[in-house]
């Protein structure tokens, strides 16, 4: 097993002990607690993919709407990969809290809301491609609900708190997250374009799918008509393509054929870029040559 510090999604007050399904925990949180609302009051609430798309749909925006108008951006590592964290008022509180009444989008509130107050570690092992899912408990003062008088598995909560779906759709992303951790600085700085493109297919579904259905992309990618037609009305394909193609850009990971002759015409188009930017170059440094002798000749 890798000894990488699994920490995804976060959390920031987690308790060391690693917990299974199987744990059983006290806990239970409802309408009335005297601590209710109080956790989306003091929201840090990262966003993964999925979670974006049912927020979206719940909300009636685009998904590069919902960016701007629900989320704030952070650096999820040193290399830079973009995060998103909901958008929080400046006391802290949640912006999607309707005041006593709790979470306005509560059915579709995210995977983060849905664990509290367990938190979901995805572990990398060596030599598997999978990730183990594992679970810490976090304990916060405000939280009341761990001195409730129930005992509930962490199997039976994700159950109750409808954690299953979102984990199903996320798992991939989770994967490729760790899998860039577990690489270290080997790998390096992945180019701004990756991290540019990591944004897009991670979070801004809506361009991604303009960019995917794009002529420069289907003049590149050899893929069926079929799929095109899929990816124009299924978020949940598109999502699915992103993680497929963020292997390609990451790791080199060739899974989506090109059309012929597509690399040599990438490398001849940047091969004109790269004489367009020598010729200019050059002729700024002859016209500063020009300027510096101009009196003295
Ligand atoms: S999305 Fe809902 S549950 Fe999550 S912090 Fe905001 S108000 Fe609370
Ligand atoms: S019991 Fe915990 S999770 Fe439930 S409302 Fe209170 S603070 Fe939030």
């Amino acid at each position: 097993m890798s000894d990488e510090k699994p920490e995804i999604p976060f959390q920031s007050v987690v308790l060391p002990e690693v917990l299974s399904e199987e744990t059983e925990i006290p806990f239970r949180c409802y309408p009335g607690i005297s601590c209710f609302n109080a956790c989306c009051r003091m929201a840090d609430v990262t966003l993964a993919p999925y979670d974006i798309l049912r927020l979206k749909e719940r909300l009636g925006l685009s998904t590069t709407d919902f960016l701007a108008k629900h989320t704030v951006p952070f650096q999820m590592d040193a290399d830079g990969t973009p995060g998103v964290k909901l958008k929080t008022t400046d006391e802290g509180a949640c912006l999607l809290l309707d005041g006593d009444k709790g979470c306005s989008v509560y059915e579709d509130r995210p995977t983060v809301c849905r664990y509290y107050p367990v938190a979901l570690l995805n572990r990398h092992v060596a030599g598997e491609t999978d990730t183990l899912q594992e679970y810490s408990l976090v304990r916060e003062d405000h939280c009341k609900g761990h001195l409730e008088d129930r005992h509930i598995s962490i199997g039976d909560y994700r159950v109750e708190q409808g954690c299953d779906i979102h984990d199903e759709h996320n798992r991939e992303w989770y994967q490729l997250i760790l899998k860039k951790r577990s690489a270290g600085p080997t790998v390096g700085r992945p180019p701004q374009t990756s991290l540019n493109v990591f944004f897009l297919a991670s979070y801004d579904l809506d361009t991604f799918r303009r960019f995917v259905l794009s002529d420069k992309f289907r003049a590149t990618y050899d893929l069926p008509e079929t799929f095109y037609a899929d990816i124009e009305t299924d978020d949940l394909a598109l999502l699915k393509f992103g993680y497929r193609f963020l292997r390609q850009v990451l790791f080199a990971e060739f899974s989506i054929p090109e059309q012929a002759g597509a690399w040599d015409k990438r490398v001849n188009q940047r091969q004109e870029v790269w004489d367009l930017r020598r010729q200019a170059e050059m002729a700024r440094r002859q016209q500063a040559e020009d300027e510096r002798y101009q009196g003295e000749l």
